[in-house]
């Protein structure tokens, strides 16, 4: 018979996309849904630098391919931000563009792994890396880090977890600022993962920094895991212009590294996709080249209003907790205190919470911790009332 492959068998939906798909489905049965705080992106515009770009990428002929690698003018601008703001000096033949940061992580582990390696992944964690290390054949492995902890990976957790089978250790994924929990980690835990990696017998270990969100930080400073003594040649710099520029739909991203990873990665790529898009890769350069200083602060202290209320509308309702997010646009919210006793999950509330009240969030289990809720706040005021509202209600209706 006509079957599909045991590969995509065994590899699960993205749950982010799911939710969304279920929300739409209700609205287009006549239920108001509001599914604005389960979406992973900025609900303003890029700045105008940006959208005039878009416009005039077409009338100047940037309809073609460009190489595949990137535009080269945009491979050099992302250099030089890379140098100026992070402290990371890298060559244009170490970068790859790419079709937004997830095309960039997929090309990095395909890139380096080979079957059975093991990919370390502190949870919670995006949805996507587990599914892509095994569509790379390569073996996703969980380091629990926990709301107590602020969900920073310390260096004994790290240790821990490289006792088992060293060899095979390939790639150390940090996801700084993170998503879903927000979790910026300071200079000092970077120091310390980075001096555990510098023992010789870890020095074949890769670390996929995926830094996508390293401009949406609120009082933490973001330090780049490349700029650290020793760690640029280890480094797999994932970077991009979706979050911080809010350009996700034209998906623009690119990964930094050794030039060799890069020349992988490129090639892999022009097997796949091809370049990015070659207008969306004129918006990337007019958004380096221009100076975005203070619309970034200006978003940022929306959203700083924003991450405040949440979490403060969260913290008032009894068994819930939740670590100030340093960075992105998400609030983690543990239920346990609410749903353990209960024999509920993340999911079953989350459930709940669209059925009664038409909430739509994204459950912990997509983020591979399950007591847990996320909230991406980068949405209108009033969606963000109406659904701390209803998620209070939900969990004062489970007691
Ligand atoms: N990495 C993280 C942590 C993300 O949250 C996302 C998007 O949600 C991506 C990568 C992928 O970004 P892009 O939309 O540029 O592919």
């Amino acid at each position: 018979s006509l079957r599909i492959s045991s590969m995509v068998k065994r590899i699960s939906e993205s749950q982010t996309a799911a939710v969304q798909a279920l929300s739409k489905r209700l609205k287009d049965s006549g239920r108001r849904v509001n599914s604005a705080l389960c979406i992973g992106e900025p609900d303003y515009q890029p700045p105008d630098v940006v959208l005039d770009a878009i416009g005039k990428a077409g009338d100047e002929g940037h309809t073609h391919y460009t190489v595949v690698q990137g535009d080269s003018e945009l491979r050099k601008g992302i250099c030089d931000y890379l140098r100026d703001k992070k402290g990371a000096a890298y060559d244009p033949a170490q970068v790859c563009v790419s079709n937004g940061g997830k095309q960039a992580i997929y090309q990095a582990f395909m890139a380096v792994c080979d079957p059975g390696d093991r990919v370390l992944v502190p949870t919670p964690c995006w949805v996507s890396y587990h599914d892509i290390a095994q569509l790379c054949k390569a073996q996703p492995v969980s380091i629990t880090t926990t709301a107590e902890e602020g969900y920073l990976l310390t260096a004994a957790h790290l240790e821990q977890a490289l006792q088992v089978d060293p060899g095979r250790c390939k790639v150390l994924v940090l996801c700084n600022p993170c998503n879903p929990t927000g979790a910026v980690l300071p200079r000092e835990s970077l120091e310390a993962i980075a001096e555990v990696l510098r023992r010789p017998e870890f020095a074949h270990i890769y670390v996929l920094a995926d830094e996508i969100y390293e401009q949406l930080v609120f009082d933490t400073p973001h330090v780049c895991f490349a700029s650290l003594e020793g760690m640029q040649e280890r480094t797999l710099l994932v970077g991009g212009f979706s979050k911080g520029f809010a350009m996700t739909g034209l998906r623009l991203g690119y990964l930094a590294a050794r030039k060799a990873v890069a020349a992988a990665a490129t090639k892999l790529q022009g097997q796949i996709t091809s370049c990015a898009s070659s207008v969306s890769q004129r918006a990337g350069l007019a958004a380096l080249r221009s100076d975005q200083a203070e619309w970034l602060r200006e978003r940022l202290q929306e959203l700083r209003e924003k991450r405040d209320y949440t979490v403060k509308r969260l913290r008032e309702i009894p068994g819930v907790a939740c670590p100030l997010p340093e960075g992105a646009f998400y609030a983690f919210a543990n239920l346990s205190g609410v749903l353990w006793e209960r024999g509920l999950s993340g999911q079953d509330f989350c459930a709940a919470l669209l059925e009664r009240h038409g909430v739509a969030l994204v459950p912990g289990e997509a983020f591979h911790a399950p007591m847990s809720v996320r909230l991406s706040y980068a949405c209108s005021m009033e969606d963000l009332q109406s659904a701390m509202d209803a998620f209070a209600d939900c969990v004062a209706e489970l007691r």
